[in-house]
């Protein structure tokens, strides 16, 4: 690989050199949503760090294999399609079109797979027989539960102690705290109102951990690379992953563990059940734009807090504002004879700063200050000699590697019509003021003004941008 990328790994606690176990090919497993709802940013910062992820190791010459599972069964999902009266596939059907739509409106590349748990209780059913031939589990009032007594590595991902928990104690919800260090459930007996699969474990449905065991191994391997999810899937989820996976298969299950840190609103987890939270479609409603918000997002490293602002918000579209000038300045400004102000090695040494930034632990906050040193450079090389062709040619292809990187360039299409109908509002002027028509050309400038759009007539014609 061209490029060493190093990632600190939950399980060793250390920042380390990323290797794979097959050469070239990154095999990622995600967890995905929990389908009984629209998702919320705080989901979406998770799965925009994912998104990065995915693109870096693209961009560093990984074929990369990535699975998002989404779970259409848990307690969650059966409660919501309960309480609508509809099937758990229809009301969960619904989420999962909400949520393909959100990830596109926020540019999030798609993963390889998307497996749904429903559609892999078979092999679910497979694991709990290999971890009951093995010794891991034990049956109660027709629930399989998973004995962590008998895993002596378990804890090793989140810390927790086994020698503080109760043994035999034991814990039926898919989600619950550190202080209930327990027996987990794996496949939960039939309830009255609850979907059931009738298999050899009687008939049941599976718990949220064992999906994301069965769905990983089944689609990526017994081991693979990389696995990541939020801070609060470390424990009891991951653990508990770790501990099916490696109890059934005697392999290691997956070599590096990323966790991404919350967003937080007042310093609380942005979460439903908080009742703090904003989903996609609020922000865009009241007017902001997708791009600005994946900015953002992508603004603070995976492994910090992000508080979420409004202030923050408009920050971040000031920036975008700020991009879109320059991109703009830059189309409009005819290129400098020869030499110019801006040098090819200065595009080059960006290029390498953003890439050792995103190798860096997926540190996008030094990627995007590269990013913003260069359009400094830019704007100052257009203030004073300009910037030749081939400068400009390389240029382009630098925003390239933006795009395919962290994709926040400002949304062209929209911006594009735009500009065309002010670009030709400009040239208007510029024919009126060389026939003198200065009414007409003081008038164009105010109607501009009216839409924020600022004139600035420089050596080489008119620019605009916008205020
Ligand atoms: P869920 O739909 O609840 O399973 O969550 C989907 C993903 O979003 C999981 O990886 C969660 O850990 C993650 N997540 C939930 N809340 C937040 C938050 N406030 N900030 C960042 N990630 C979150
Ligand atoms: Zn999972």
């Amino acid at each position: 690989m061209s490029r060493e990328i190093r990632f600190y790994n939950t399980l060793t606690r250390q920042q380390e050199a990323f290797h794979t176990l097959e050469p070239g090919h990154a095999r990622v497993y995600t967890c995905g949503p929990t389908v009984y709802n629209v998702v919320h940013i705080g989901n979406l910062r998770t799965f925009l760090f994912e998104d990065v992820l995915r693109r870096t190791l693209q961009e560093l010459g990984y074929r990369v294999t990535q699975v998002m599972n989404l779970t259409d069964i848990d307690d969650k999902t059966i409660r919501g399609a309960s309480a609508e009266g509809v099937s758990l596939r229809e009301f969960t059907d619904r989420y999962i079109a909400l949520f393909f739509e959100d990830i596109d409106t926020l540019r999030v590349q798609r993963a390889e797979h998307y497996p749904r748990a429903t559609d892999y209780v078979p092999q679910m059913v497979e694991l709990v027989r290999r971890l009951t031939a093995n010794g891991h589990t034990y049956v109660l009032d027709g629930s399989t539960y998973f004995r962590i007594a008998s895993f002596p590595q378990y804890g090793r991902l989140s810390g927790v102690l086994l020698d503080e928990v109760k043994a035999g104690a034991r814990v039926d919800a898919d989600e619950y705290e550190k202080e209930d260090v327990r027996d987990f459930v794996l496949w939960k007996a039939s309830k009255q109102g609850e979907p059931v699969w009738d298999t050899v474990l009687g008939p049941g449905r599976p718990g949220w951990h064992l999906e994301c065991s069965a769905m990983g191994t089944a689609l990526l391997g017994e081991s693979f690379d990389i696995h990541t999810g939020a801070v609060d899937n470390i424990f009891p989820h991951h653990e508990n992953e770790i501990a099916q996976s490696e109890g059934a298969t005697g392999r290691p299950f997956v070599h590096t563990w990323l966790h991404a840190e919350h967003l937080v609103v007042e310093g609380e987890k942005m979460a439903k059940s908080k009742g703090n939270f904003f989903t996609l479609r609020d922000l865009v409603e009241r007017g902001h734009d997708p791009a600005a918000i994946r900015y953002l997002l992508l603004s603070v490293p995976y492994r910090q807090k992000l508080n979420f602002t409004f202030d923050g918000l408009a920050g971040a579209e000031s920036v975008m504002r700020r991009i879109d000038n320059t991109l703009r300045r830059l189309a409009h400004t005819p290129a400098a004879g020869d030499g110019g102000a801006l040098a090819a090695t200065d595009v080059a040494a960006f290029e390498a700063e953003l890439l050792d930034g995103l190798a860096d632990d997926l540190n996008t906050a030094r990627a995007l200050a590269a990013f913003h040193m260069l359009l400094t450079r830019v704007n100052q090389a257009l203030d004073g000699e300009g910037i030749a062709q081939p400068v400009r040619d390389r240029l382009d292809e630098a925003f390239g590697l933006v795009q395919r990187t962290l994709d926040i360039l400002p949304a062209r299409p929209k911006a594009a019509d735009d500009a065309a109908g002010i670009d030709a509002l400009v040239a208007e002027r510029t024919a009126a003021r060389k026939g003198r028509d200065f009414a007409r050309a003081d008038a164009i400038r105010q109607e501009l003004a009216g839409r924020g759009i600022i004139l600035e007539d420089t050596p080489h014609g008119t620019v605009w941008h916008r205020q």
